[in-house]
């Protein structure tokens, strides 16, 4: 496993995680997410993804549950939650960026995890009602607490990570150090483009999600190979039909025959294409058996083979290359 610093901070990071959102407390048995974290701790996985919100709290539990059960030193790995949609939240104090939830979410989240500090914390979306001011002020007393030691955003905008970033300056604050996008062959504008300036001035490390666009990029959507499959699930059919275009299957037909051609595997191919973008500090793999991780956790190994050419032939079939701002 190869590892880098997340942006500017020194912390070592694997530059493939894991996630736990859809799965755990969810959508899989609970020894299964156990031995999906034995595989990927034991493949040199750093750093284990959460969220207040996954499972409404539930996916918390099982993982803190598991670490708690393992005999994995607590300096040797990363675990993050994320604050922003609550664990269930019913009343509107339950969520948001604003002091109240954002230390509630934190010492609940701790209980959850059974951990005495969150190593990363996220704020999980921006909060238009709540001044920024406010929220880098609250992660900051939750760093001066030991609560937590990093915090960061997803899917910010470039422009709220500058403001928050220079609010914390000014004030003599800890900012945001990471940011959590999406990014997969189909996602790539935020990564690309807009963050392109940022990872300059502030030093900014990104773990990015959905590296398989929920799995479409496996190509078993094409083949029909989907049973009980994330897609397939009721509640995530906004997303199934956002990915399901004729486009996207022409796209994935073509990308598995390149896969094919070099050898490989479409989902290895398409996790490697993300490890091949130097601002990408790690990529948050999901999955939900066993044999989806171990083939996964291998991608590495095949970022050799996206070549220039390779790259090229990617960018024809994708037809969705970033543009770039001219300077
Ligand atoms: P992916 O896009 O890689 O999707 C993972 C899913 O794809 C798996 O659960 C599995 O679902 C399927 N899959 C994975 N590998 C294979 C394979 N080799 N063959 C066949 N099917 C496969 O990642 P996620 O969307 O899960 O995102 C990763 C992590 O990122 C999350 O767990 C979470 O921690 C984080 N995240 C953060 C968000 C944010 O807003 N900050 C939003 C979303 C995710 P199935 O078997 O059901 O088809």
């Amino acid at each position: 496993m190869e590892y880098v610093q997340l942006g500017k901070t020194g912390l070592p990071i694997s530059r493939l995680s894991f996630g736990s959102w859809i799965t755990f407390g969810n959508q899989i048995q609970n020894d299964i997410s156990e031995r999906l974290m034995d595989i990927a701790y034991e493949a040199g996985v750093n750093f284990f993804d959460n969220a207040e919100v996954y499972a409404a709290g539930e996916s918390e539990r099982v993982m803190g549950k598991i670490l708690k059960s393992k005999n994995w030193s607590r300096d040797s790995y990363i675990v993050s939650s994320k604050v922003f949609f609550g664990a269930g939240a019913k009343v509107p104090t339950q969520r948001g960026l604003n002091r109240k939830h954002i230390f509630e979410a934190c010492n609940q989240a701790l209980e959850r995890l059974q951990l005495d500090y969150i190593d990363i914390y996220f704020c999980h979306r921006p909060d238009k009602s709540t001044p920024i001011e406010e929220t880098v002020w609250s992660m900051h007393q939750l760093v001066m607490a030991g609560k937590i030691l990093y915090w960061g955003t997803s899917e910010w905008s470039a422009q709220e990570i500058m403001e928050a970033h220079m609010f914390a300056k000014q004030n003599h604050l800890i900012g945001p150090v990471v940011e959590q996008p999406q990014y997969n062959m189909f996602v790539r504008d935020k990564v690309e483009v807009e963050f392109s300036q940022i990872y300059k001035t502030v030093g900014l490390g990104t773990t990015i999600w959905s590296p398989l666009a929920s799995g479409f990029l496996t190509g078993k959507y094409n083949f029909n190979q989907t049973d009980n499959s994330r897609l397939e699930r009721e509640e995530l059919d906004w997303l199934s039909q956002r990915l399901r275009t004729e486009e996207n299957f022409n796209r994935v037909n073509e990308l598995n025959k390149l896969a094919q051609d070099l050898g490989t595997s479409l989902p290895k191919m398409a996790i490697a294409w993300c490890l091949k973008n130097p601002d990408v500090s790690t990529v948050i793999l999901g999955a939900s058996k066993e044999q989806q991780l171990i083939e996964n956790l291998t991608a590495h190994e095949v970022v050799h083979l996206l070549t220039t050419e390779v790259m090229e032939t990617i960018e024809a079939i994708l037809k969705n290359t970033p543009i770039r701002p001219q300077f």
